[in-house]
């Protein structure tokens, strides 16, 4: 077959496949939102029938071939078609490392873990999970020795989230996130333990009705397309892209205006990225997305480092003064402080933007304990406890609000954690940069013009998809390599806002 006419077949199967995947997350968003409880039998069969028909159409023989060959032809294909047949060919010999027994034993150790986490968490019994654990871990290092026994094991889980990532690299940037942020922390502690936090302003009355058109109004004004997009509600928020059209969804709370805006800017920023990849290229690598941690830079920008910024609020307080009588006495000070609380704490999807990197720090350091044989499953909760006096200097009560807190373990995902803290470093990073060429984003912002800055993340990151690895996106976006001194520098100008805003600090 000639090399342009393969390419062609190629993004033919691709296609196919990006279509029925798309048809699959429709599915599961609308068993997320809309489907009425009674029907989640048939939503379940229905889930399983495609997801067999996508995996019979992605592992293919046809594709598989077609893949080899042109991995074989890559100087005969432009550079653009070599992006999508070189990401294809890594991702299929990862799959193809895996036989077939491995990954249906994998599955069910997963769907298992899974119910007893369920379980354990409710009864505040890690013991019941432990063993399950023992087992996710073993399974886990079986799975990275079959892709590649020549490395280290956690490196190659790593890579199912940031493909590409070197775990030294890892190692160094949240080493430099640990050390920078431990007198940051002392200070928060300093601080508020001298002057509490003063009631917040957006706790009170916010009609749900209300909040959902506030939320669209924030949400279109930093440029999500409502012409390719929706918000919904479920009872956690996520984000899913169905082909041309991505869906954010969010929950409200009738006391709490911060919930349902935080996590609505967050999946808007998922939502904005899916929105900016290249339509033509569609279903290919080029324009799919190019890592969790790049994916979660985008949705942490806009939540935290535009959103909760003194500059934000300026521009948004007419806005949400007209949508909700509570806040009409409210000032933006005020506000700015109620959204930028800081304090150690022990749940990580509850904790502030600084503490949040420490949670994850420890996430990262148990893992790779786990996966590296150093720490048994049977001892986390108590190696958990260790680490949170060390890190936050608190301690649970009990495993539920420690150990058990998450299911990423117990649904088998190691080396995901870090892809949070990565966002955060390369968001900071990137809106350093963005600011050297495009000036101040605080004046920009404080204009509500949001589109000079959306349009650089277009060019600089959300364009290229696949084409480039994140170590090389965000070295060529911003001139240097990943580096966590953008994000320190970001959370120290918290710390100096919160000692300033406090009353009587
Ligand atoms: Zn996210």
């Amino acid at each position: 077959m000639n090399t342009q006419t393969a390419y062609a077949d190629l993004v033919h199967h691709l296609q196919r496949c990006s279509d029925i995947a798309g048809t699959l997350r429709l599915l599961e968003w609308d068993q997320e939102t809309y489907l009425p409880a009674g029907a989640m039998d048939s939503r379940a069969r229905q889930i399983g029938a495609l997801a067999e028909i996508l995996h019979t159409h992605s592992t293919a023989p046809a594709l598989l071939a077609l893949v080899d060959e042109l991995a074989n032809r890559l100087d005969e294909l432009d550079p653009e078609q070599a992006v999508d047949v070189r990401e294809s060919k890594w991702q299929l010999d990862r799959e193809r490392a895996l036989d077939a027994a491995l990954v249906r034993e994998r599955a069910e150790l997963r769907a298992n873990a899974r119910s007893v986490w369920i379980q354990a968490r409710h009864d505040d019994d890690f013991a019941l999970l432990a063993p399950h654990l023992e087992q996710l871990v073993a399974m886990e290092r079986r799975v990275a020795t079959a892709i590649d026994a020549s490395r280290d094991p956690y490196e190659v889980l790593l890579e199912s989230y940031e493909p590409g990532l070197r775990l030294a690299h890892l190692e160094s940037v949240l080493g430099e996130v640990r050390a920078g942020l431990q007198p940051l922390v002392a200070r928060i502690c300093a601080l508020v333990e001298r002057h509490p936090y003063p009631a917040s302003p957006l706790i009170g009355d916010f009609d749900a009705g209300a909040q959902r058109r506030f939320n669209e109004h924030a949400v279109a004004a930093i440029g999500f397309d409502f012409s390719r997009g929706r918000i919904d509600e479920s009872a956690h928020p996520f984000s899913t892209t169905i082909g041309s059209d991505v869906r954010l969804t969010t929950r409200y709370d009738p006391r709490d205006l911060t919930y349902s805006l935080y996590s609505s800017l967050h999946e808007a920023g998922h939502g904005l990225y899916e929105q900016g990849l290249a339509a033509d290229a569609r279903g290919l690598p080029r324009g799919t997305a190019c890592s969790l941690g790049v994916h979660e830079s985008q949705s942490r920008l806009w939540e935290n480092q535009i959103g909760r910024s003194h500059a934000y609020w300026e521009q948004l307080l007419p806005a949400a003064r007209a949508a909700f009588p509570a806040l009409a006495a409210a000032s933006v000070d005020a506000l700015v402080l109620a959204v930028n609380r800081m304090e150690p704490s022990l749940i990580r999807t509850e904790s502030d933007e600084t503490t949040y990197n420490l949670h994850i720090i420890l996430r990262f350091e148990l893992e790779r304990a786990l996966i590296g044989g150093d720490l048994r499953a049977a001892d986390l909760s108590g190696a958990w406890r260790e680490k949170m006096r060390e890190l936050l200097g608190v301690t649970p009560a009990d495993d539920r609000h420690g150990v058990l807190q998450d299911v990423h373990w117990a649904a088998g995902e190691f080396g995901y954690f870090p892809t949070y803290t990565l966002g955060n470093v390369y968001a900071a990073q990137l809106l350093e940069a963005a600011a050297r060429e495009i000036g101040d984003i605080d004046e920009l912002v404080r204009a509500g013009e949001f589109a000079t800055l959306l349009g650089w993340l277009r060019a600089k990151v959300h364009r290229w998809g696949q084409t480039l690895r994140a170590a090389e996106l965000i070295e060529r976006a911003t001139g240097e390599p990943a580096s966590a001194q953008p994000l320190l520098r970001h959370l120290e100008r918290k710390v100096e806002l919160l000692a300033r805003a406090l009353p009587g600090a």
